[in-house]
């Protein structure tokens, strides 16, 4: 674990075996981190708050940007961590360093020294003005799907606020999340203000959110565990951003740009071999396409190479061996409900021996209330679904619990307009998936989650707004 800007080895005699999902062999292993742990990092994390919310905004500032320059130095270092971690490519990795953790470090650097209050005179009676204070030790639970892409995304704005972090990975894939936080102590960031414990969701996990030092929770994760934790911070009125799970409907109108579309349709739910948030896991196409459109997909998806990432694979493995069983579950019920076009299985690969590998998968024909049109899978499963107008279109795209992201196709930009002004979801992609608009906020909808997520907006979410009123004048309450 990295705490008070040392590695720490952890006080109990509990570990967690970490797993390369392209290989299945076990590469590493992390402490599991007990209550004396938790209570060593969030009061160093205290401790930390005390220097970091007093440090000038212009050098927090300098410590961001330090932080970003840093990890873009050594790029290739922190891509293999997360492809040994979780199986993404080095492609997908330096991506993420460059274009997400760097700028997100960069952006919200810029915004440290421009958190500022307003004020109010009521001429002859009062003088108020409102400051905006750090919440103060925030704990950040992350999921494993891209640890460094999630984690920067509460972490980069809590720090430029002034808070102190401490972030619990995923127990699947915690390697990348720590080297971050000893990459930020050589940057300059005080001990404690960004510590790193390690352990299983059920236990470390469960007794970190329950912790009565955490002023604040930003969890990333299933719909389920984030409704446990949401109920956790209740009890102690913490404050909570949570993002979490989605089923997100991609809708084909029949003028759209075929050729975009099957290639955004593709991406939408098969890269990072759909353990994504935001997939496009339910595909919506208008009627007089359908036929043609899910048979060119289909080719398409049996083409899609798998391997690890040190090949020049399309598709990696899905993380665990349990999440692997737990998709081809979730094919099996499938199966029994609409029509199986392509994949369905593992690969027969002896290439691919001993990794977690599904294949690209498509139903079509699936009735909006099947399992696999309602459940999120988290891994490549595809399921279609003709439509004959834009009504309907819209009113099974809104027909689930979710509300994360949602896509439409259409040449016609007033088709594209009402989509979404209809889609509840926190986010509307128009002819492409997967937004990189970070400089804009979004919250999600429904059983996805609740606060602002990245851009401006998102400062807020770590930022505890005081009011000061002063009397000037002889009358005007007491
Ligand atoms: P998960 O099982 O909910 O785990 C998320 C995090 O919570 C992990 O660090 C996990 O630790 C921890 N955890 C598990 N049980 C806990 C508990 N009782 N108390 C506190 N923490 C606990 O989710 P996942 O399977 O790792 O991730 C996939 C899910 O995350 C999907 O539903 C996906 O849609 C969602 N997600 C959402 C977004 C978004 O921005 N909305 C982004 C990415 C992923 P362990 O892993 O060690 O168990």
């Amino acid at each position: 674990m990295f705490i008070h800007g040392e590695w720490h080895a952890g006080s109990g005699a509990g570990e967690v075996e970490i797993t390369n999902p392209s290989t299945g062999k076990v590469f590493a292993s992390v402490p599991e981190a007990d209550q004396a742990d938790l209570d060593r990092a969030i009061d160093s994390a205290r401790e930390g708050l005390e220097a970091w919310r007093n440090t000038q905004p212009r050098v927090r500032a300098q410590v961001l940007n330090r932080m970003a320059e840093r990890i873009k130095e050594r790029d290739q270092h922190f891509a293999r961590i997360e492809a040994d971690d979780t199986g993404a490519s080095i492609g997908s990795g330096l991506w993420t360093i460059h274009d997400v953790v760097a700028r997100r470090l960069e952006y919200y650097a810029g915004m440290a020294d421009k958190i500022r209050g307003d004020t109010f005179v009521t001429p002859g009676q009062f003088l108020s003005y409102s400051m905006r204070e750090p919440v103060g030790v925030t704990g950040h639970v992350i999921p494993w799907n891209g640890p460094l892409w999630i984690g920067s995304r509460s972490i980069a704005p809590a720090l430029a606020a002034g808070n102190a972090v401490v972030v619990k990975p995923s127990s699947e894939a915690p390697l990348s999340l720590l080297e971050f936080a000893a990459l930020a102590f050589e940057c300059g960031l005080p001990p404690g203000v960004l510590n790193v414990v390690t352990g299983r969701g059920s236990s470390t996990g469960s007794a970190f959110v329950a912790h009565p030092g955490l002023d604040g929770i930003y969890f990333t994760g299933s719909t389920a565990t984030g409704r446990r934790v949401t109920e956790a911070a209740a009890g102690r009125s913490v404050r909570t951003v949570m993002e979490l799970g989605g089923k997100s409907p991609n809708i084909v109108m029949a003028d759209a740009d075929i050729e975009q579309a099957l290639q955004g349709a593709a991406f939408a739910i098969f890269a990072n071999a759909g353990q994504i948030c935001v997939a496009g896991s339910r595909l919506l196409v208008q009627a007089p396409i359908h036929e043609q459109f899910v048979a060119r997909l289909a080719e398409m998806a049996s083409a899609i190479r798998l391997g690890g990432p040190d090949t020049d694979a399309d598709m990696g493995p899905v993380i665990t061996a349990s999440q692997r069983d737990a998709v081809l579950a979730h094919i099996a019920a499938g199966r029994g409900e609409a029509s199986l076009v392509t994949g369905g299985g593992t690969p027969q690969d002896d290439a691919l021996e001993g990794g977690f590998f599904v294949e690209p998968t498509i139903f079509d024909d699936v009735p909006p209330d099947a399992s696999i049109a309602r459940e999120e899978i988290f891994g490549p499963v595809l399921a279609v679904t003709p439509f004959e107008d834009l009504d309907e279109a819209v009113a099974i795209a809104n027909d689930t619990p979710f509300g994360l992201a949602a896509a439409v196709w259409t040449t016609d930009l007033l088709t594209a307009h009402r989509c979404a002004e209809r889609l509840q979801a926190g986010q509307v992609f128009v002819n492409h998936y997967y937004t990189a608009a970070f400089e804009m906020s979004r919250t999600p909808y429904k059983a996805s989650g609740h606060g602002v997520s990245e851009g401006p907006d998102a400062i807020w979410e770590y930022l505890q707004q005081k009011l000061v009123s002063i009397k000037t004048g002889e009358s005007g309450g007491w």
